[in-house]
């Protein structure tokens, strides 16, 4: 079976640039190169974005909504509390969106194609209308979309950035095709995603939260996934799996409390791929979104190529020794909610 990596890069993403202090900072692109710097050196196909086009934006977000952030071009406009654009943040978050629309390409061009796409500004907190969170388009979502719109019948997403992806789940909470699945520490920023958000209308069951109190471990992930993330994805079947890999629930990160190791992110990645191998011919497309520790984020973007890039393999959790029934009470409250929509 052939196989083939394919990571969508360029070093102008540093060109969005935030205030000094602010942790989307442009490093985050710096660290970015590097990783796939190397990964281009062991024979892995990297890949210039190009922008997403207005027909991709319009998917998800409203008319309206693009000619204000347009309105951005050339200037540095504060957006919300957390969210900033530089003269050049129009055009970047464009490349970031066509990043994401291009994995999918990629994804859905063949059997065992996946992709990775190392963009910033991050997109799962944007919505339909709303800049928020340091998201400005919602590049997961519209990656979605644009696989919706190419013949995918059933898209999952999961999202395992230590904050909800707010965006994301508004933008296809009453849509049965998509199914959203998020872990997160909970509560926290930016407030939703609680277990009992299923989804709304022909939509419900097709929200999946698991939230997570402060201090998780790589033990209490593997039961979310274990318990409720896994089944839930083996009977929805999906077309096409799509990652929003933040890596903000690192134990090194400054923003957020939980404790997972690196090696609990290339756990998780390779569940999904197994995922995608038994149920979509191992289509998988991963967008970046937050991870604000340098270090682990280099080592996280590591981890994750080299699951992808291997050969397919069962998910090796690492044991952090650490006794924590977070896992289990988080998976108990979303198996609790989803019961009348999933089997456990
Ligand atoms: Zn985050």
């Amino acid at each position: 079976m052939p196989m083939s990596l394919t990571l969508i890069h360029t070093e102008r993403f540093a060109e969005h640039q935030t205030p000094p202090g602010h942790p989307e900072r442009p490093e985050r692109a710096e660290v970015m190169d590097v990783v796939a710097g190397r990964w281009k050196s062991r024979g892995v196909e990297v890949v210039p974005p190009s922008a997403a086009t207005r027909e991709q934006l319009l998917r998800v977000h409203d008319g309206d909504y693009l000619r204000r952030i347009s309105e951005t071009v050339g200037r540095a406009v504060k957006l919300d509390p957390d969210t900033y654009t530089s003269p050049e943040s129009h055009e970047i978050a464009l490349l970031a969106a066509g990043a994401a629309v291009q994995a999918v390409n990629h994804a859905m061009s063949g059997p065992q194609r996946r992709a990775l796409a190392f963009v910033r500004p991050p997109g799962h907190h944007a919505e339909r209308d709303r800049a928020m969170g340091f998201c400005l388009f919602n590049n997961v979502a519209i990656a979605a979309a644009h696989a919706r719109a190419n013949g995918a019948e059933k898209v999952a997403i999961v999202d395992y950035d230590v904050h909800h992806g707010n965006g994301t789940q508004h933008i296809f909470e009453d849509d049965p095709h998509v199914l959203y699945v998020s872990t997160h520490q909970f509560p926290y920023y930016p407030g939703t995603g609680a277990a009992g958000e299923v989804g709304r209308g022909a939509g419900a069951g097709f929200t999946v939260n698991v939230p997570l109190e402060v201090g998780a471990v790589d033990e209490d992930y593997q039961t979310a996934f274990s318990a409720v993330i896994l089944p839930v994805l083996s009977q929805f079947k999906p077309d096409l799996v799509i990652l929003s890999a933040g890596f903000d629930a690192h134990e090194r990160d400054p923003l957020a409390g939980m404790r997972l190791s690196t090696d609990a992110f290339a756990a998780m990645t390779g569940e999904l791929r197994g995922v995608a191998e038994r149920h979509c011919q191992g289509r998988m497309a991963v967008v970046t979104e937050g991870g604000y520790d340098l270090q682990a984020l280099a080592a996280s973007l590591d981890a994750v190529t080299e699951t992808l890039n291997g050969s397919p393999q069962a998910a090796r959790w690492p044991r952090s020794g650490v006794a924590s029934d977070r896992g289990r009470a988080a998976a108990e409250a979303a198996a609790r909610a989803l019961s009348p929509f999933w089997r456990f």
